[in-house]
């Protein structure tokens, strides 16, 4: 199976490696042509402003909204969760609104405030990193709440959109990768 990984900016290096360790072949995708093959798609952390104009400029967000509405699976971790919630609080910044969350950016201050923390992830224990990380303010109805940090969401999926506030490409704990890689390889 072939998982595109956007490549524009941000960590995509790191997804990338992990999907090598669970045995499938990451793309790096910079246009829509390198969306073709792919069974579907992680936007990685990075910055959202950045990556969201780079998302217009080559065309991918078009594609994607028409993909999206096929249900094409996406998983965004930190940056990439912040370009797929349908409201980002106080910025008109080009985003994918593909998940009824909103979202604050910066939530919990600067790059000094970032840390690290355990949370209960799938009834286990899951080593988190939060860097200049978002907080999801509020969710709809459709949205499942995976995960929470001090009773916040920061791991939520609707249909075929995952999304988490933290870098779980930045340790060795796959299970979050895993249940992506479920949500593609069941998604025709
Ligand atoms: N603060 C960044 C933004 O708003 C996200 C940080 C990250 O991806 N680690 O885009």
């Amino acid at each position: 199976m072939k998982i595109g990984v956007l490549a524009l900016q941000g960590d995509f290096r790191e997804h990338m490696d992990i999907l090598k360790r669970l045995g499938v072949e990451p793309v790096k995708v910079r246009t829509k042509k390198d969306l073709k093959d792919v069974k579907g798609l992680i936007i990685p952390g990075g910055e959202s402003t950045t990556i969201g104009n780079l998302l217009v400029k080559n065309g991918l967000k078009i594609e994607l909204e028409k993909k999206n509405k096929k249900n094409f699976p996406i998983f965004g971790s930190c940056a990439g969760a912040i370009l797929l919630s349908k409201k980002i609080k106080g910025s008109t910044q080009p985003h994918l609104n593909f998940i009824d969350v909103e979202i604050k950016r910066n939530a919990y201050g600067r790059q000094q405030e970032s840390f690290e923390t355990t949370l209960e992830v799938f009834d286990k224990p899951f080593h988190s990193i939060f860097i200049r990380s978002p907080r999801i303010e509020s969710t709809g109805k459709k949205v499942e709440i995976l995960a929470e940090y001090n009773s916040s969401p920061v791991l939520a999926r609707q249909k075929n959109i995952l999304i988490c506030t933290f870098h779980p490409e930045l340790t060795d704990d796959t299970r979050i990768h895993e249940l992506f890689l479920q949500m593609c390889s069941q998604h025709q």
